[in-house]
């Protein structure tokens, strides 16, 4: 019979109760045992949910106080030395101190670096290896979250982050030496902890290898071969589940198929070809786990395709040879669609959150053993629900459709090229050598907040509101003309996040009140559902740019997030390409930009901070993808008149591979991230010649920190010597909403100030 499977569950509660507890610990209202009490009864309830549904394969150590990765950084004892540990069992006090940073012994030590997992919005924690860099077993966490669900009846299936993929998610402090060096003497840890699970009483481990999805280089294959020996011969009745997800195996399948394991699992949403294929050289003792339900999107899953698909794998390999699964973990999903209330009814039932999708791998697995007979009755719901959505009229707008099709290559150009359309817009705007400029948002202050919780609970009527954010926009305008800043902006104090603003005011976009998902830590997002055609009802912002224009006589700046961040960060559509979603919300951005050029508005900022993580896993997907990227933000920008300034911004990216799609996007200037690397960042820009113009940032925001006038004129040094004055524009790193309104005074007074003294110095 085929088996239903989990392969991990959300961590951080229905009501994120995680997050409550950690940062109640953290601030200091409770105690180290009430945290830990509280995940205990979280994993208790996400494993009894599951077994109701009828999970037959549950995960255990998918829970996380903070990561799963700095658990296994934590697990392996590659603890870097700031952090002074004595090489006991790993503290909680040393955990949260490599995720957070703080004091230890007095001196302040920095939080380990974080990035994004794959192309996740997750964040983990990323491994550094130092000198002479040694492993022993640190944390018992493991086989303790194995037994204390033993305790309560239930037999889990531990999981662990492979000794090869977490070794090439980590980065090697030594020149030299890459972190797969170091396999040899990781292995013993992984050996020792298969061995104590073993004895523990499990029989069965999931180990994750999204790294096998990736190319590989002829070391880190030689790695996977030595590194699955090793461990099948380190404990040889231990079942071991090697999950790869997020993409195909592809040239790597024979290697995976090579490996002493007894399942394999394929993802099969987002690479459905590799399962034919996967028959081909399965070896007979070898099982197929199949990731038939999207762990990475909100949508109910299609039995009749699923069960196609895993009929077809009964067929070839038998029942027993199969295990009903998501396509990873569920944690990239929301918890529960039953708590969402105020949802559209139709919206509704189209989706599957993680719990729903218990039910549906519990669903397919019965189908599949039994016949769909077995299951008529949810069968035909589910199929009611796929045909009402693909025909609903909600989703499909044929105005949007012919829009689409009418897109031509001249609407993704500007009318003349860049040296011309600076002229141009030089002779309007007026702006002086190193103009200075921010990156949109100022201090979102409590006052904003309360003003805006107020108005939400309809403590503060409209208008009331209204008034309240005419008055921050007016006050945050004065104090730019103040200080003498050359292009201004609103300030964006009616918004929420960069996302959400224009989510809410798009066709097609639905939100949820509890459709919460980790993003690092404690901190959680809400990411809108984008599930129909896109489009703009009205205009967005106007009145807000046109407002803030009317009080000042220096150019205002119109603030947009663009296509492809907006994308990015929602759960998207599965029932068309990204690229159209895509094209669709830069057909929206199109018109506000027209929209804000006829209210007089001169320059306009098309934000794209996300543009770098779309990139597709394997490099060999990236050129279709930066095509397409490319064109939704030139959809959005190019139907301007050469008068009308485009800027674009990107943060936290690194630039060198993805220059030329950058310069492809022709903004006229695009203000860049750049202060922390010391402007190093800026050398694509040099190498490629960026042709256009560049505000390199100069303010690091993401530190309370107020920078002095003379290191932001060094930073401005560094960049005049490699673009000419006329070239370059003075700004900080991004937005200024996370900051407090006494440090943003005196940092961009000092901001103006360097780029005064530079341009006297530039005139000698
Ligand atoms: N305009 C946005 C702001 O200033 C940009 C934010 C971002 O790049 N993440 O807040
Ligand atoms: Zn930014």
């Amino acid at each position: 019979m085929a088996k239903a499977a989990n392969l991990g569950y959300p961590r951080i509660g229905q009501k994120r109760e995680l997050k409550t507890a950690l940062e109640s610990f953290w601030k200091g209202a409770s105690s180290e045992q009430e945290l830990l009490n509280a995940a205990k009864q979280l994993r208790q309830r996400h494993w009894e949910t599951q077994k109701q549904a009828g999970i037959e394969r549950i995960p255990s150590n998918d829970f996380s106080l903070y990561d799963h990765v700095l658990d296994t950084i934590a697990m392996v004892g590659a603890v870097p030395p700031r952090y002074q540990w004595n090489g006991g069992a790993i503290d909680l006090p040393t955990y949260f101190l490599m995720a957070r940073g703080g004091q230890k012994n007095g001196q302040n030590v920095s939080a380990m670096e974080m990035t994004k997992w794959f192309d996740t919005n997750y964040h983990y924690i990323v491994p550094e290896f130092a000198p002479e860099q040694t492993f022993r077993l640190s944390s018992r966490k493991p086989i303790e979250e194995f037994l204390e669900a033993k305790q309560l009846g239930i037999h889990t299936r531990p999981v662990l982050v492979g000794p090869v993929s977490f070794l090439l998610s980590g980065k090697s402090q030594v020149k030299g030496v890459t972190p797969l060096s170091l396999l040899d003497c990781l292995l013993p840890v992984y050996a020792e902890l298969l061995q104590e699970l073993k004895n523990a009483g499990a029989d069965c481990v999931q180990i994750d290898e999204p790294f096998l999805v990736l190319e590989l280089s002829a070391e880190a294959q030689e790695a996977y071969r030595k590194a699955y020996t090793a461990l099948h011969d380190a404990a040889p009745e231990m079942c071991i589940l090697l999950t790869t997800y997020f993409g195909s195996l592809q040239e790597n399948l024979p290697l995976a198929l090579s490996l002493p394991v007894k399942a394999l699992h394929l993802d099969l949403v987002r690479a459905p070809q590799q399962l034919e294929p996967a028959f081909a050289a399965l070896p007979p003792a070898m099982s197929l786990s199949l990731g038939v339900v999207d762990g990475r999107n909100v949508w109910r899953s299609d039995f009749e395709r699923a069960l196609a698909q895993l009929e077809k794998a009964a067929h070839k390999i038998g029942k027993d040879r199969v295990l009903v699964a998501p396509s990873c973990s569920l944690m990239f999903t929301p918890m529960d669609v039953e708590a969402e209330t105020a949802l559209d009814a139709d919206v509704r039932s189209w989706l599957a959150f993680a719990r729903q999708k218990l039910d549906e791998i519990a669903l397919l697995t019965r189908a599949l053993n039994e016949g769909i007979a077995a299951i008529q009755n949810e069968y035909d719901a589910n199929q009611r629900v796929i045909e009402d959505r693909r025909e609903s009229f909600k989703i499909h707008n044929p105005a949007v459709k012919s829009r689409i099709a009418a897109i031509s290559p001249d609407m993704l150009n500007r009318i003349s090229p860049f040296p011309a359309r600076k002229a141009a817009q030089q002779a309007q705007l007026h702006l002086p050598d190193l103009p200075t400029t921010t990156i949109g948002s100022f201090p979102q202050t409590p006052e904003i907040r309360q003003a805006r919780l107020a108005w939400n609970k309809g403590k503060m009527s409209a208008k009331e509101y209204e008034t309240f954010l005419r008055k921050e926009i007016a006050d945050t305008v004065k104090f730019q003309e103040e200080i003498g800043l050359d292009v201004l902006v609103h300030g964006e104090s009616e918004r929420t996040d960069m996302v959400e603003y224009f989510g809410l005011q798009l066709n097609g976009f639905a939100f949820t009140q509890n459709g919460w998902v980790q993003s690092y830590g404690s901190r959680c997002v809400r990411p809108p559902i984008i599930y129909g055609d896109v489009s703009r009802p009205q205009p967005m912002t106007v009145k807000w740019s046109q407002y803030a224009q009317s009080l000042t006589t220096k150019p205002m700046k119109g603030m947009l997030t663009g296509p492809v961040t907006i994308l990015e960060w929602s759960f998207v559509r599965d029932d068309q390409a990204r690229a159209i979603t895509c094209q669709q919300i830069g057909l929206a951005l199109r018109d506000e930009v027209h929209d804000l050029e006829d209210a007089g508005i001169r320059v306009i900022q098309i934000d794209e901070p996300a543009l770098r993580e779309g990139l597709p896993l394997r490099r060999s997907e990236w050129a279709h993808y930066l095509e397409w990227a490319v064109n939704a933000f030139k959809l959005s920008a190019a139907g301007v008149k050469d008068t009308t300034q485009i800027h674009t911004h990107m943060c936290y990216a690194e630039f060198n591979d993805i220059i030329e799609a950058i310069a492809a996007m022709d903004a006229d200037v695009i203000s860049i991230e750049s202060t922390r690397s010391q402007m190093e960042l800026l050398g694509a820009f040099v190498t490629n010649h960026y042709p256009n113009d560049i505000g390199p940032g100069i303010y690091d925001i993401h530190s309370p920190r107020v920078p002095g006038q003379q290191e932001m004129e060094e930073l401005l040094r560094k960049a005049l010597k490699v673009f000419s004055p006329s070239q370059i524009w003075v700004n900080p790193d991004c937005g200024l909403k996370t900051r407090r309104w006494e440090e943003v005074r005196p940092a961009l007074d000092a901001m103006v100030k360097a780029a005064h003294t530079l341009r006297q110095e530039v005139k000698k």
